[in-house]
């Protein structure tokens, strides 16, 4: 992929910058680049070794951090201080993780809603941090074997990753002395490494089922005339082999009478190891024992199928509820691609193609797909393959909040990126001169039950009556994913334009939890936003009702004083209740009194316009 240029100006000689493909995983990272000569996509790896350097960072009391299968060897001796797994912890707060951690040996400190640290000694690390140490030993790793200087870099992602967690990857990149031209996801790159779409007149449907060591996702993706789109994601953050790995723990744990033990960290970390090792084994062999202390850990195939099955099946259920997002059935799916390490369970694969009714496609190494697939897109950037267009989708609603804490979606679930949409806004209060500008991402119909991503004030909006600024906001999401809001107030000009940096610290639930819930509340929902809008609506007449007599007190009758006097009255009465129907009954009772003077006194104002033009007129 490096290529020789002669630089016109200097006529001197310049190598093209190197930019590879990084697959940033759970359990196991690589990097991959196109060779320069066969021009095929290839993980590197030193010599002999594996091309996966395993996710695992060691941190020594004398303050000497090691990286990968060296670290590794710690998790058993030195747990507390041999983090793993650190890719879960991802734009997440100790609230958001705090049920997932029983499995971790490390100390993830109590913040609440602050960024998830791991404590090692007395130092704090968080997620970007961790996978920024990943980075740097991988971009060491592949210097070390190009033997040129790697700055540039593609890194995937789960579909899934919102954009604080997109953002984080990029932020460790750039920790890590990376510049990060792209953030993909994940079942793009592998659609892309099986060569799908490279032959401009194929139509394909694909369906990429990925389960990897941490996390699941299932993306249903369409190619034609060399462009890939992705129809719908689906999947689970907290799902893969690592729970493959526990369940099998537990079993023995519980088989074994290993309960209560004083040494349970280091014992269930040897445990787990062990485990690890069954699972592999008995994709290829049909029963699997190891000595271990006093007995023979032992396991049959058909006792692991058995434990595994209700993990295999949560995923079938995301490919139903993926298939469905994309309105697709079973028999328009051509292809099923499988990546990821935990595909290579032979449970795994006829359960997918169960599913399907067809056979997968698992010819690529399932823990190389997604990087070599990268470094196809970082060749796409280098100018090398000028035939692929990417086109993928957001995986949740994004919008703003409005009166009454409801969620205005801008950009629905599924839109396809880069996107832009923008809406206009108005104040409602007068002489109002700023405004609050908060991002929400989830399905949810008040704000409340979604994800906080941002927030920012528009402000030095000049004094104007309510309803009379119109202040422009607009989303943009770039190719990487990445979610730019834009606020600009029309009427007078003033722009302010805001870079939202995307909020960590705040409520995370995993993104099926959030599809769930939306599913489950739809009723509630419905219900509560009609309640809002009749709020709202009540509150802004009794606003404009008020301001009105006010101002025009001298043309009404006592009357009139009086019945709207008592109408707004029992309007306030039936806003403290929280009753639809009575607030809107109570809305029509003002609305009817407040109108026959209203229309009188507006035709007297234009009765009054009129003379007065006439008398100009004559004048
Ligand atoms: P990945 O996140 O794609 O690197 O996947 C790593 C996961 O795949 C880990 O949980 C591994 O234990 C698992 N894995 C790797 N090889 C095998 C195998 N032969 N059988 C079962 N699981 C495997």
């Amino acid at each position: 992929m490096a290529k020789i240029a002669i630089n016109i100006a200097t006529g001197s000689l310049q190598q093209n910058e190197m930019i590879v493909g990084i697959d940033l995983g759970t359990t196991n990272s690589l990097i991959a680049i196109i060779h320069p000569e066969n021009k095929k996509p290839v993980a590197l790896k030193e010599h002999d070794s594996s091309s996966l350097v395993p996710s695992v960072i060691h941190f020594e009391k004398n303050g000497l951090i090691t990286v990968g299968a060296e670290a590794k060897k710690y998790l058993v001796t030195d747990p507390a201080n041999t983090i793993f797994s650190a890719k879960r912890l991802i734009g997440k707060t100790y609230n958001d993780v705090k049920n997932n951690t029983s499995s971790l040996a490390y100390t993830i400190i109590n913040d609440d809603d602050k960024l998830a640290k791991v404590q090692v000694g007395t130092q704090f690390y968080t997620a970007v941090d961790l996978s920024a140490l990943i980075l740097k030993e991988l971009k060491k790793t592949a210097e070390h074997i190009l033997k040129t200087p790697v700055n540039k870099a593609v890194i995937t992602v789960p579909a899934y990753f919102n954009d604080a967690q997109r953002q984080a990857t990029r932020d460790a990149g750039k920790l890590a002395g990376l510049d990060v031209l792209r953030i993909i996801n994940e079942p793009t790159a592998a659609s892309l490494a099986y060569g799908f779409g490279l032959n401009k007149t194929e139509q394909k449907t694909i369906a990429v089922y990925d389960l990897g060591g941490g996390t699941f996702d299932i993306s249903i993706l369409t190619i034609a005339n060399g462009i890939f789109e992705v129809l719908s994601t689906n999947g689970d953050t907290f799902l893969g082999g690592d729970d493959l790995d526990n369940a099998i723990v537990e079993h023995w744990i519980n088989r074994y009478d290993y309960k209560d033990r004083a040494d349970e960290k280091m014992h269930r970390q040897l445990l787990r190891l062990k485990a690890e090792e069954a699972k592999k084994h008995l994709s290829q062999n049909e029963t699997f024992e190891t000595p271990y202390e006093k007995d023979d850990l032992a396991i049959s195939k058909e006792k692991f199928e058995e434990i595994i099955k209700p993990i295999i099946d949560k995923t079938i259920v995301c490919c139903t509820n993926a298939l469905k997002d994309a309105g697709l059935a079973k028999n328009d799916i051509d292809e099923i691609i499988m990546v990821g390490g935990t595909t290579r369970i032979p449970f795994v694969k006829k359960a997918v193609s169960d599913f399907f009714g067809k056979a997968v496609n698992d010819t690529v190494d399932p823990d190389e797909v997604v990087a070599l697939g990268a470094a196809i897109q970082a060749d796409v950037l280098a100018g090398n393959t000028k035939d692929i267009l990417l086109l993928d989708i957001t995986p949740l609603s994004l919008g703003l909040e409005t009166m009454g804490g409801l969620m205005d979606v801008l950009l629905p679930r599924n839109s396809k990126i880069p996107a832009k949409a923008s809406r206009q806004y108005t104040t409602y209060k007068d002489g109002q001169r700023g405004m609050k500008i908060a991002v929400y991402q989830g399905e949810r119909d008040m704000v409340k039950d979604n994800r906080r991503l941002a927030e920012f004030n528009l402000t030095g909006i000049p004094g104007m009556p309510a309803g009379l600024p119109k202040v422009e906001v607009s989303f943009l999401i770039n190719a990487d994913g990445i979610l730019v809001v834009n606020a600009k107030e029309l009427r007078s000009g003033i722009e302010q334009s805001i870079e939202v940096k995307p909020q960590y610290g705040l409520t995370d639930e995993d993104v099926e939890k959030m599809l769930m819930d939306s599913i489950h509340h739809a009723g509630e929902d419905i219900h509560a936003r009609a309640l809002i809008e009749a709020k709202t609506e009540a509150e802004q007449l009794l606003q404009t009702t008020e301001k009105f007599i006010q101002k025009n007190f001298e043309q009404l009758t006592q009357q009139e004083i009086t019945a709207t006097s008592g109408a707004m009255q029992a309007l306030q009465l039936s806003l403290d209740m929280n009753d639809k129907d009575l607030i809107q009954a109570k809305t029509e009772e003002l609305n009817a009194i407040s109108r026959p003077y209203a229309e009188r006194v507006m035709d007297d104002a234009i009765q009054k316009t009129l003379r007065g033009n006439k008398i100009g007129l004559q004048g």
